[in-house]
């Protein structure tokens, strides 16, 4: 019991924390704080945790495996927990996506939309959709090239269970903090670029972009969601290289 007070303030205190951070970097652009979601990632975290983080107001959660986020989503079903798919999903598993998640930020092909389409007709309902681009080039992550996504949204009013909300990406890992920038300020180009082109009854607003070690430069070049698990759950068992093979 003790212990689970101990994992509450320490969740707490790291929420606190960055919202504290978003706030300043939102500040120094002179953007609204209320336009920056925060949703944490929990991958790797067990379930008995996620009680305790969803105590401590996480009520949104991410997770990049659609195996680990059905498992959480049935042990969790007591709680009101909006999951959110953030990794590559393949299209034979579209069908599990359609019946528990509440949004998907990692569509990259048209075959995942069509299916994740006709599985939601089926459930009798839609999913908020966001469209991942790679924008560093590394053949290490998924997403589409930069230059293809104009020709790919244009398919997109064809499937109307999805509500496509705008694009997510992870930016280079590096230490250079110009590099990472770069990347956010190619897809706030791309965003701003689709919103006035994309086809009617598509919305570019949004922009997923900014993890535990770059969230606060995402903000800057304009994240309206920032997806930070580490800086809220601790650092994880496994090397990101096992989340994104062929990363030195
Ligand atoms: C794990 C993950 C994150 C969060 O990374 P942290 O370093 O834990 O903040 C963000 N986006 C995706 C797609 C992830 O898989």
């Amino acid at each position: 019991m003790e212990q689970a007070e101990q994992q509450l303030s320490e969740i707490k205190n790291n929420i606190a924390k960055i919202q504290q951070n978003m706030a300043a970097a939102c500040k120094r652009v002179g953007r609204e704080p209320s336009s920056v979601r925060l949703l944490p990632v929990t991958k790797t975290v067990p379930a008995e945790r996620l009680r305790i983080a969803y105590a401590a107001g996480c009520h949104d959660m991410g997770e990049n495996k659609i195996q680990e986020a059905r498992e959480k989503s049935e042990i969790l079903n007591d709680l009101n927990i909006k999951w959110s798919v953030i990794g590559h999903l393949q299209t034979n598993k579209a069908k599990y996506l359609a019946r528990f998640a509440h949004e998907f930020q990692a569509l990259d092909s048209l075959k995942v939309a069509e299916e994740l389409d006709k599985r939601l007709q089926i459930e009798g309902r839609a999913m908020d959709v966001y469209v991942q681009v790679n924008s560093s080039g590394e053949a290490s992550k998924f997403g589409l090239a930069p230059e293809d996504v104009h020709a790919f949204v244009a398919n997109l009013p064809h499937y109307s269970s999805l509500r496509i909300k705008g694009l997510m990406t992870l930016a280079i890992f590096s230490n250079d903090h110009e590099r990472v920038r770069e990347c956010f300020i190619k897809m706030r180009t791309l965003r701003d670029m689709l919103r006035q082109e994309a086809p009617a009854n598509l919305s570019f607003e949004e922009l997923s972009m900014g993890m535990s070690g770059d969230y606060e430069i995402a903000i800057e070049e304009g994240a309206t969601v920032v997806r930070v698990g580490q800086a809220i759950f601790g650092k994880r068992p496994l090397p990101d290289s096992h989340y994104w093979p062929g990363l030195a």
